[in-house]
């Protein structure tokens, strides 16, 4: 029997009567752990607790919050290899991408260590005499935080940091199928020596206790990360008792290619952008948008890159791509091949699931061509490492296309052409756009965040994040000289 690991409720490490058991899906013989879920009676004791937490943390010394958030962050930079290999072991990453989401989670650490000291308010002189302004944040008051598997420690890594860098007292419900990262994480924060009930963790079904977590009146904000579906109905509960919300969510991302391009350069970015992660990202290329001038080219290099793409267990060294997160995100992958090849898109690599040495959900990396904008294939979020290619005669044909869809993530595109690209950066209707860049991979200091379906609310990340974790007070005060 594996150990059972719990939720950190009013300062404690508590169990439940119900408990998960976290298996790697690179190897389905291997049980990570069993992880606690919390009940309804130990969520309003988490609730009540950081309610209570609030004055601490607000008035916890600037420098003190400081230095903990950057010990947090030296920390996750320090165990990298360690955490990233917990990581991968339970999400199926390869381990080179489970560490650096690691150190990229501590650098929002020590980032936000810094903006802790760049907290400037504004101050101005009145409209009445002797009267001055005094215009400053505050903040938000008690912070629920629900992130995904895909990013389990990263995604929750950049809300958690700037929540707690701003006073705000935490609440965080990971995804089900990543609660060994969520332990850990929560573990090095409880150890920082920050004010108690910065942060707790309360595991457990989306639908029931992340429901619950939303919908409470005592919730001041809602930082969400996840599906457009699940993202709907938390705007729904918030909304309901008008409680501030953000919402980072799906994507159907395009990559365009035009007739100048680097190809060699190009490929490689579709490579990274559809297939890393095993394409569960939300910054993931889908969409490949290619000039008919160099498609043939393109094709013949990206299907080669394909077939050199080692389909494997997230741990070995060997492995380019691991296995998909679950069983059920397989069979939803599957029946997406067999829908797509249904309405006409032709398949020319992968399509099927894999056996590879250890039991799990091998998929192989899957490529369409032959489609159009309108198929569902082009249209829905598939989370998967399957891309389709759709061929264009003009650029301004291509930048239809890729505005042409209900999400705004991400754009790409490869070009020699300056005219372009800058025409690109400034038509394209979404949140971020590369230029000679894979679609996935961003910054840490700078803002983050869609249009559209993919996203709602204020930006995340950089300097960004003052305007979700803090709220403005403007204060009024007569001298009476
Ligand atoms: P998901 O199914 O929407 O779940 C996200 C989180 O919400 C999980 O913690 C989930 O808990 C919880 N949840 C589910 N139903 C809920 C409800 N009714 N109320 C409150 N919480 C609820 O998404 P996922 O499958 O984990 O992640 C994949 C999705 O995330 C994709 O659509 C991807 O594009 C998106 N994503 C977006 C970004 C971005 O920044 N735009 C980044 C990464 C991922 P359980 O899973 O434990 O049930
Ligand atoms: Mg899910």
């Amino acid at each position: 029997m594996s150990e059972t690991f719990g939720n950190f409720i009013n300062n404690q490490w508590v169990t439940s009567d119900t408990i998960i058991t976290n298996i790697n899906p690179s190897d389905t013989t291997d049980i990570i752990g069993q992880y606690a879920q919390a009940n309804d009676a130990q969520l309003n004791e988490c609730i009540e607790s950081a309610r209570k937490a609030l004055p601490a943390l607000r008035s916890f010394p600037l420098e003190a919050r400081s230095n903990a958030l950057n010990m947090i962050g030296k920390e996750l930079m320090e165990r990298a290899e360690e955490l990233g290999k917990l990581l991968s072991r339970e999400e199926g990453k390869p381990l080179p991408e489970g560490k650096g989401e690691v150190y990229r989670a501590g650098q929002f650490f020590c980032y936000y260590a810094g903006e802790v000291l760049r907290q400037l308010g504004e101050n101005a002189d009145s409209v009445r005499p002797q009267v001055e302004i005094d215009i400053r944040r505050e903040p938000m008051g008690v912070v629920a935080v629900i992130s995904p598997w895909n990013f389990p420690t990263a995604t929750a890594s950049w809300k958690i940091a700037p929540a707690l860098a701003f006073g705000n007292a935490v609440i965080w419900k990971p995804a089900n199928l990543t609660p060994a990262s969520a332990y850990m994480l929560t573990d090095i924060i409880q150890r920082s020596g920050l004010a108690q009930n910065a942060l707790q963790l309360v595991m457990g079904s989306g639908s029931h206790l992340g429901h619950q977590l939303v919908s409470d009146k005592r919730i001041d904000a809602v930082s969400f990360t996840g599906s457009y579906e699940v993202g709907v109905s938390i705007a729904q509960a918030a909304s309901a008792n008008l409680t501030k919300f953000q919402l980072e969510l799906g994507s159907k991302n395009a990559l365009m290619v035009l007739e100048d391009a680097d190809i060699d350069s190009a490929v490689s970015a579709a490579v990274v952008g559809g297939y890393s992660g095993t394409g569960q990202k939300c910054t993931a290329s889908s969409r490949l948008v290619i000039h008919k001038k160099i498609y043939d080219a393109f094709l013949d290099k990206l299907t080669t890159a394909l077939s050199q793409l080692t389909v494997g267990n997230a741990l070995d060294p060997n492995t380019k791509m691991g296995p998909v997160v679950s069983k059920s995100q397989l069979d939803h992958n599957m029946q997406w091949v067999e829908k797509a090849q249904n309405e006409g898109a032709n398949l020319v690599y992968g399509g099927k699931t894999l056996t590879c040495k250890d039991e799990g959900y091998y998929m192989a990396p899957t490529l369409f061509t032959d489609t159009h904008n309108k198929m569902t294939c082009n249209r829905e979020e598939i989370f998967a490492p399957l891309c389709t290619i759709q061929t264009i005669d003009t650029y301004e044909e291509g930048l239809h296309i890729v505005n042409d869809t209900d999400y705004g993530l991400v754009a790409g595109l490869f070009t020699r052409s300056l005219a372009k690209a800058t025409h690109f950066r400034r038509s394209v209707e979404t949140g971020c756009v590369t230029i000679n860049l894979p679609t996935a991979g961003t910054d840490y200091h700078v803002p983050f965040g869609g249009r559209k379906n993919s996203s709602f609310g204020s930006r995340e990340q950089g300097k960004a994040a003052h305007e979700f974790y803090t709220q403005v007070k403007t204060s009024y005060i007569h001298s009476q000289f």
